[in-house]
């Protein structure tokens, strides 16, 4: 963009979604011969600027930069790895865990991330509807057993101000839930979402939030985000993190305890470090389970118990899920 950005609505509307321009400004090689991918480029330019120039390599590149390896049709992956859809219980909810719902607020992210275990799951069939809204409110509030709605996408932080917080206003109403939960990328990929205004709004919960951001790397994190960070511990916001344990960008103890330092250092504490979800099109990042135990003991000598992250698997029908180390 060659103007200056107003907000971060714009930051987000000026992103990189065009793959041979992200290799040029990169100074990369394009080299794809069919660069059309149904799950397409999208990243914004301040992620972007995080990347090494000339690097092909770059741990954040390779997060969102699509290749031909994800057109192989491997054996064990699926469109659905955790079975969300059979989980779908009401409109834009997702009922897998104990005592806690997911609420699919969204189908839009600022970034599209390559290892994503969504990224085939049909959000128009199955978010919520504003005309439907009420349908899984309902839901949540007829079972008192459930005690925390976790918002997720897509990125519950690409929905404005006022549909959020008019949403989490009406959740925080139902008395058996305790908390909220907000799955986001947001503070990570366009922490300019966290204005002055987005916190003042949050003076108006009355229930704890917590949000657990996903970040890989700790390149991810720069002063924009430990500023977006503080805003939120600012509101008292509890921070947990939670990565992917990707191959070629976080497999190896130096980096995951950098990134556990860090992350630290920004006030947000490791929650879950997730074997792979086996979606169509992302075999390329697996990393097997005997590696994933053996990293963990690597790191498990190197840090702090309580900047380990636990090791989980996702198992599709699991009512929690599966604690590896
Ligand atoms: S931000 Fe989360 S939901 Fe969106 S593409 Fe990335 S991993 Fe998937």
């Amino acid at each position: 963009m060659h103007y200056p950005i107003k907000n971060w609505q714009e930051e987000l509307a000026g992103g990189f979604n065009n793959i041979e321009e992200l290799c040029h400004y990169l100074d990369i090689p394009f080299d794809d011969s069919n660069p059309k991918y149904d799950f397409q480029l999208r990243v914004p330019r301040n992620f972007v600027k995080k990347m090494k120039k000339g690097d092909s390599n770059d741990p954040l590149l390779k997060q969102v930069l699509p290749i031909t390896k994800e057109r192989l049709n491997l054996t064990g992956y699926s469109s659905d790895p955790v079975a969300d859809i059979n989980a779908i219980t009401a409109p834009g909810i997702i009922d897998k865990y104990q005592n806690r719902v997911l609420l699919i607020t969204t189908g839009s992210c600022a970034i599209n991330c390559r290892y994503c275990f969504r990224k085939n799951f049909p959000y128009a069939d199955f978010q919520i509807s504003s005309k439907k809204l009420d349908l899984a409110l309902q839901y949540i509030q007829d079972r008192t057993n459930i005690t925390e709605v976790i918002l997720s996408g897509g990125d519950p932080l690409l929905l404005n101000d006022e549909k959020l917080f008019s949403l989490m206003q009406k959740i925080e109403h139902i008395d058996h839930i305790k908390r909220i939960r907000i799955h986001s990328r947001i503070p990570i990929v366009l922490p300019s979402r966290i204005t002055p205004e987005f916190c003042k709004q949050l003076d108006t919960l009355n229930k704890s939030i917590i949000m657990v951001i996903h970040c890989n790397h700790k390149n991810e994190l720069d002063n924009a985000v430990e500023v977006a960070c503080n805003k939120l511990r600012d509101k008292k916001i509890t921070l947990l993190n939670q990565s992917v344990l990707l191959k070629g960008i976080n497999d190896n103890a130096e980096q995951l305890c950098d990134l556990s330092e860090k992350l630290f250092t920004f006030g947000v504490m490791p929650y879950y470090l997730h074997l792979l979800d086996k979606a169509h099109g992302t075999g390329h990042f697996e990393v097997n389970e005997k590696m994933a135990l053996s990293l963990m003991k690597q790191i498990k000598t190197q840090l702090p118990g309580y900047l380990v992250p636990k090791l989980v698997r996702e198992v599709a029908g699991a009512k929690n899920k599966i604690l590896i180390a």
